[in-house]
């Protein structure tokens, strides 16, 4: 029975602890260069589990920079247990500082930030949040463990969903948290253990198969979309491309991150929601789907043709695409969007 004081770390029971699924946490926290890591059924779940696990009434969390948009409905159903939270979309570190308050616990970045993909001054962020006792967190899901460590830039704490690049080929759902011993420790029984998003051993071993073509899949994601990426550059049909590791983030990016995923934003120009749904469906590669990270391209605009004043309100430019570009080629995929451009 001694096991049962020590979920954590032995198998009593599968929505604590499993053999194959520790098997690919030990791999997670080694590349995230973290003590320890906790797999979930799913990206959200992850989210879920910090958000739950860390927060309590009275306590204010801050999330710093353009949010996935399940992350920040989640703070906003945290009023109803007395947990207040702001986003904040200047990433300088000053504004950040200024949103913080007193009874902020937590500090929760993406950088790059979806949908604009504007990156944050991770170590500065990290250590304005330590130096008013608060724990940082970041979801590292764009650059994954091989091209961000933010551990090693001072963040306590890393979020991951793997059902985008860790997974890698768009069938199965996954994520995970990385931390010290003992944030993990509060997170496993204060919300873990009891939330029950656990990963499935079968689905376990579908994000250890991911994992072994990380390396590869990223290297090829890189290249792709930097070539795509620069190609929209100097199209004149498009206005702006959002990329990280183009345009004013490009020395914090240098900085930060020793490589970038496939997945970017393209501001177009060619007329308002009309253009952009022509466009979309002129592609043939590139699918229409709200995932990204995997072998197949994929396309999505936050333009529904009647949401442009909340999209310019979010500071989301309206006539903005997403591409995440898989494995097809750099050649056939500028094609493909070259030709839905013209048209
Ligand atoms: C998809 C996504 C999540 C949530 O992951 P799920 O596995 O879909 O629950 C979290 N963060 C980011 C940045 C995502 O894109």
């Amino acid at each position: 029975m001694d096991g049962l004081g020590e979920e954590h770390r032995r198998n009593v029971y599968t929505r604590g602890q499993n053999p194959t699924v520790e098997a690919v946490e030990r791999k997670i926290a080694e590349l995230e260069r973290g003590e320890a890591c906790k797999c979930f059924a799913s990206g959200m779940g992850a989210v879920s589990a910090v958000l739950f696990g860390l927060l309590e009434s009275g306590a204010h969390v801050l999330f710093v920079n353009q949010t996935y948009g399940p992350t920040i409905q989640l703070g906003e159903r945290l009023a109803a247990y007395g947990v207040a939270h702001d986003m904040i979309l200047d990433t300088d570190p000053a504004a950040v500082e200024a949103a913080m308050r007193p009874e902020t616990r937590l500090v929760w970045m993406e950088s790059p930030g979806t949908m604009t993909f504007a990156a944050l001054d991770v170590a500065t962020i990290a250590n304005l949040a330590r130096s008013r006792g608060a724990l940082s967190a970041l979801d590292n899901s764009w650059a994954t463990p091989l091209f961000q460590k933010p551990i090693e830039l001072g963040v306590d704490i890393v979020v991951h969903t793997a059902s985008k690049y860790m997974g890698g080929h768009s069938d199965l759902m996954a994520g995970a948290v990385v931390s010290d011993a003992s944030t993990f420790e509060r997170i496993f029984y204060d919300a873990y253990l009891l939330l029950g998003a656990a990963l499935s051993p079968a689905d376990a071993w579908l994000v250890d198969r991911g994992l072994k073509t990380l390396p590869d899949r990223m290297v090829r994601h890189h290249e792709d979309g930097l070539a795509v990426a620069r190609h929209l550059a100097g199209h004149r049909r498009v206005r702006r491309v959002l990329h990280p590791a183009l345009g004013e983030d490009a020395a914090l990016f240098a900085r930060q991150m020793s490589g970038c995923s496939g997945l970017f934003a393209a501001e177009l120009d060619v007329g308002g929601y009309q253009g952009v749904a022509r466009f979309v469906d002129r592609l043939e590669l590139f699918r229409i789907g709200v995932s990204w990270g995997g072998v197949e391209s994929l396309v999505i605009s936050p333009n529904r043709g009647d949401n442009e004043a909340a999209l310019e309100q979010k500071r989301i430019p309206p006539t903005l695409v997403r591409l995440s570009i898989g494995l097809e080629g750099a050649e056939t995929l500028i094609a493909d969007l070259d030709r839905a451009l013209e048209a």
